[in-house]
């Protein structure tokens, strides 16, 4: 069966809203520590421990901040797709879960299954991020995908994933069919990794229409 696993930041979500959200309220050299995580310096939990620990935010602050966000125009689409097919469609995020969370039931979205890390308010306008997964994965990354496309895995399934980024490294070797774009797309080049380019999920489903066709006929 078809497993479909899908980013959220800059996939789902049209901006990196976990990038957005720092680098609005975060009282430190954002991009500078991206670039350190992206340079394999830091492991993204030491990412997200710096961003809330240098962010003053309230729920309220946070909430009007999601509010504003836009998803793929064909998310929709693209799950209406997976339902009719009966693909069942996991989010895997290295961010946060308040606002994913709060964008997906701003769109309707508010049932699918997410793993990401969790985003802690303490008193007024502080924040922590917590990470439940991060024993299972790689130890770089604050939740890893590797880890739960493995987790996920039966005999016979066709993993499928979709992803934008650096932090949807560690699902690459793990799946059957990737789609990619943006820095996960130049890292696959680089590496001479095959995928399918992707800008929306409209593409995502003309090929998942594809390959499915094309297992049709040859009876698997
Ligand atoms: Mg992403
Ligand atoms: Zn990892």
């Amino acid at each position: 069966m078809f497993k479909i696993f899908t980013d959220f930041d800059g996939t789902i979500s049209t901006t990196d809203v976990g990038d957005a959200l720092f680098d609005r309220f975060a009282d430190t050299n954002w991009s500078g520590v991206v670039q350190e995580w992206i340079d394999g310096k830091i492991s993204s939990k030491e990412v997200f421990r710096r961003g809330c620990e240098s962010s003053s935010l309230t729920k309220q602050q946070l909430e009007a901040f999601c509010d504003q966000q836009q998803i793929d125009p064909y998310f929709a689409e693209f799950i209406a797709y997976c339902r009719r097919q009966g693909h069942p469609v996991i989010v895997l995020s290295d961010g946060l879960d308040y606002y994913i969370q709060r964008i997906l039931n701003n769109h309707g979205f508010g049932e699918l299954q997410v793993y990401a890390n969790e985003l802690v308010f303490m008193d007024h306008d502080k924040i922590r991020p917590e990470f439940p997964y991060f024993e299972k994965g790689c130890l770089i990354c604050g939740n890893c995908k590797g880890f739960h496309l493995r987790a996920h895995r039966n005999d016979g399934d066709i993993l499928v994933y979709i992803g934008d980024g650096y932090s949807d490294r560690c699902a690459v070797p793990e799946a059957d069919v990737l789609f990619a774009k943006n820095d996960l797309k130049n890292y696959c080049v680089e590496r001479n990794i095959p995928f399918n380019e992707f800008i929306t999920f409209a593409e995502v489903v003309q090929k998942l229409q594809q390959i499915e066709e094309n297992l049709n006929r040859m009876g698997k």
